[in-house]
């Protein structure tokens, strides 16, 4: 069987580039008491700060347009990078008001997170169509919440290389992978000394193939950046490397809703599973699995 995937113009692959605001919202929510500590909250304000001017104009250079996933209190706090961000023709979506995981919250305080984080992005002049949870999960109310407000998408789950409908609710999810966050790879905190900088070459060997193999298999890329870790000088090096690499590559790089709006339009998506073997041998990936 092959090629089942249809994506606009004939592309054989999409992408999606998407980074996820944070700033100081999120380090409050992992401890309260940290909203007092301005060297802790200085991290977090480096993203729209500094990251975010630099981002957007790599961004312009390749003629991309992303998905920024925005806490609610951080566009409050920080309403230029927003419009920054806007302005450039960019998809802003929600990612909660406060930067708390709906796991960890009542169903009544989710619904006001949904509504304040609307309302606050909104005000900004966001159409807001999207939802990242800001812990990629959901409480037992979310996708019914979701469904309330109106939204299109969610892009929350790992279980997928292609964006698909959800069967109880009307949306659709357009999944996400570690393996192409930059926080696993990028984020050092000092708090525990147990997360690690790694160079962006590492990085770029760890995403490259990965990028490949999903291309190969004519799925859906999504890479979750965000702006205090890919805003560093020597990881716009990399952003640029990754983006260039998409481009070569020829697939349809399109926003969240976009893609969110190709799905409901052509339905469930396949993967072309024969091109694995087609390929073989001819992207990095391949001499692994034969070992
Ligand atoms: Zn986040």
């Amino acid at each position: 069987m092959s090629a089942p995937t249809q994506w606009p113009g004939g592309r054989s692959f999409a992408a999606t580039v998407s980074f996820d605001f944070d700033a100081e919202e999120l380090w409050i929510a992992e401890n309260p008491a940290n909203a007092d500590s301005p060297g802790v909250l200085s991290q977090g304000a480096y993203g729209p700060r500094v990251g975010v001017p630099l981002i957007l104009e790599v961004l312009r250079k390749h003629g991309i347009t992303a998905t920024f996933f925005v806490p609610g209190k951080d566009a409050l706090r920080h309403p230029d990078a927003v419009r920054a961000i806007l302005a450039a023709g960019h998809e802003v979506a929600h990612h909660g008001h406060s930067h708390t995981s709906p796991t960890r919250l009542t169903a009544e305080e989710e619904r006001a997170e949904l509504t304040d984080g609307l309302a606050a992005l909104r005000g900004l002049g966001a159409e807001v169509s999207g939802y990242r949870s800001p812990s990629w999960d959901f409480s037992p109310h979310t996708l019914d919440m979701l469904e309330e407000a109106g939204l299109s998408y969610s892009s929350n789950l790992l279980d997928h290389i292609v964006p698909y409908a959800h069967t109880a609710h009307d949306l659709v999810e357009i999944p996400v992978s570690w393996i192409l966050d930059d926080a696993p790879h990028f984020w050092f905190a000092n708090d525990t000394w147990e997360k690690t900088i790694r160079s962006p070459r590492e990085v770029l060997d760890v995403w490259l193939p990965e990028i490949d193999g999903i291309a190969t298999l004519g799925g859906h890329v999504m890479l979750t950046f965000h702006p205090f870790l890919t805003g560093r000088p020597s990881r716009l090096a990399f952003l640029d490397s990754v983006l260039t690499h998409l481009t070569e590559l020829g697939g349809w790089v399109a926003p969240a809703n976009a893609i969110a709006a190709h799905t409901r339009a052509h339905g469930p998506l396949g993967l072309d599973a024969g091109a694995l073997g087609a390929h073989a041998g001819t992207h990095t990936g391949s001499e692994h699995t034969r070992g």
